[in-house]
């Protein structure tokens, strides 16, 4: 864990001033446009100092199914956000031993920022809609605010009917980001597929993914 904090950026120097921490929570599987996108648009409309982009390391509704590493689901984080200065990618959650619980990780970052860092976590809408079923959602609403990214045309019913009948009182916001039509099985169907993945993900993410044989690449047109 030493050296999941030592990837954390410094923040909250000012005590005069209030800095706004963008968490970018997800499996990454891989991280594709559309992550990215909804990360930049973040931190515009949120006025945001910095994002941190932090592949689950054991997801909590993926137990049981097949996901690349959490090594190389860093990796590709990492490749993907190199070129970005306000994106840092964190090994906070695949460090973690045991299934990655996103209040767990918020209470983590409570402590050990100082008071006037303000936590914004960003995920997919779909996720934020089954936030009550997630572990200690009370303390999740008590330490961060919730960014939920949509596609357009979602449909945000299901998510706010769940969040106003909790009886917590989460502080959502919605983002619509366009590039969000991108998704992770799309592009793991493609690779399968062995079809091309150019401008759906950085270039290096896909000859990270080839080199590494993730999800059936071959080599061929677009492997090695
Ligand atoms: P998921 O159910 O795989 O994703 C749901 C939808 O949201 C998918 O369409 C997904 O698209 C999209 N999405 C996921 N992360 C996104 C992001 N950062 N920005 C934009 N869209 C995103 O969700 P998940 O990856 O398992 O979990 C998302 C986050 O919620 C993770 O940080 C996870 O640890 C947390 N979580 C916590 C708990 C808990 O504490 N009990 C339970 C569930 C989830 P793609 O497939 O294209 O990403």
């Amino acid at each position: 864990m030493q050296n999941a904090i030592m990837d954390l950026p410094q923040l909250g120097m000012d005590p005069g001033r209030t800095y706004r921490l963008g968490i970018m929570g997800g499996t990454f599987d891989p991280i594709h446009n559309g992550h990215l996108v909804a990360a930049e648009q973040a931190y515009d409309d949120l006025d945001l100092d910095i994002v941190v982009f932090m592949p689950a390391g054991s997801p909590a509704f993926k137990q049981g199914k097949r996901i690349a590493s959490g090594e190389d689901r860093y990796a590709m984080t990492l490749l993907a956000t190199s070129d970005n200065p306000h994106f840092v990618a964190s090994r906070f959650e695949i460090d973690r031993e045991g299934i990655t619980y996103t209040a767990d990780t918020l209470r983590m970052l409570k402590d050990y920022y100082p008071p006037n860092v303000e936590l914004y976590f960003i995920t997919g809408a779909d996720a934020i809609a089954e936030v009550v079923r997630w572990y200690d959602s009370a303390s999740i609403a008590e330490n961060a605010t919730l960014v939920g990214a949509t596609r357009p045309g979602y449909n945000l019913d299901k998510a706010s009917a769940a969040i106003d009948s909790s009886g917590i009182d989460f502080h959502v916001i919605y983002l619509e980001v366009p590039a969000l039509a991108i998704s992770s099985s799309y592009l793991r169907d493609r690779v399968a597929k062995g079809q091309s993945l150019r401008y759906l993900t950085p270039d290096s993410v896909t000859g990270y993914l080839h080199k590494h044989q993730l999800y059936g690449a071959k080599a061929g047109k677009y492997g090695r």
